[in-house]
């Protein structure tokens, strides 16, 4: 069940700041505090879910595709299209998520390493 203490759901209602790169009405981006890469941007729905099964099972076609087409936007705006990016979203204790919001990460601006 969705827990509105973690961390993001603060950030989205103003209790924590963060580095906002983008924000519209259905989503928001903002720079990781521990960057794992040169561009380190995660982004995350207005939309109270845990993972990307959840929000993609619960939430309108309408909000799943504003929160994807804006991630295009962002791609766009960091200009990390030609060289490349990897987009990652991590699910529950086997896919490593530690912040219980749908987020993606957003990683570019130099090479990322192999995922093992
Ligand atoms: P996960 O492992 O859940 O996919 O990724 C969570 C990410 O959130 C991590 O990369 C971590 O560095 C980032 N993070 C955790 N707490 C904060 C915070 O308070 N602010 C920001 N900007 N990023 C955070």
């Amino acid at each position: 069940m969705y827990d509105d203490n973690n961390i993001f759901a603060k950030i989205l209602r103003n209790e924590i700041p963060c580095d906002k790169i983008y924000e519209d009405d259905f989503s928001l981006f903002f720079n990781d505090i521990n960057p794992q890469a040169k561009i380190h941007v995660l982004g995350i729905p207005k939309y109270p879910c845990i993972d990307f099964y959840e929000f993609t099972s619960k939430a309108d076609n309408k909000i799943i595709i504003s929160f994807f087409k804006s991630v295009n936007t962002v791609i766009e705006k960091l200009n990390i299209n030609n060289k490349g990016f990897r987009l990652i979203s991590n699910s529950g204790e086997h896919g490593g998520q530690e912040v219980p919001h749908y987020h993606v990460h957003i990683l570019a601006g130099e090479k990322i390493g192999s995922l093992r």
